[in-house]
C-alpha cells in the first residue's frame, strides 16, 4: 500500500506540467504595447486588427482571469495577451 502515496505526486506533476505549458503559451505571446509597437499599421485609431486577414472581430479567451489572450475571431491567430 506505500504505493499509493505516489498518487499525490503524480497529481502534482500533472498538474505542475499542465500550468508551466499554460504560462508557457502565454508568456511567449506580445503584450499589447509590443502588438501596438511590432504592427502600427495594424492599430490605426486604437482598436487594433488582426495582422494576419485583417479583421477587427477579436474574441478574448481567458486562460485564468488574469491571463488573457486575444484571438482574431475570422482567422483564429493569437494576436496578443493582457
Ligand atoms: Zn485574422
Amino acid at each position: 500500500m506505500w504505493w499509493l502515496l505516489f498518487i499525490p505526486l503524480v497529481v502534482l506533476l500533472v498538474v505542475g506540467a499542465n500550468e508551466w505549458w499554460y504560462w508557457q503559451n502565454y508568456r511567449r505571446l506580445p503584450t499589447y504595447d509590443q502588438y501596438r509597437a511590432r504592427h502600427p499599421a495594424a492599430c490605426p485609431a486604437g482598436q487594433c486588427r488582426c495582422v494576419h486577414c485583417g479583421s477587427r472581430r477579436l474574441r478574448l479567451h481567458s486562460l485564468r482571469p488574469d491571463m488573457r489572450r486575444h484571438l482574431c475571431g475570422n482567422c483564429g491567430a493569437l494576436l496578443y495577451r493582457s
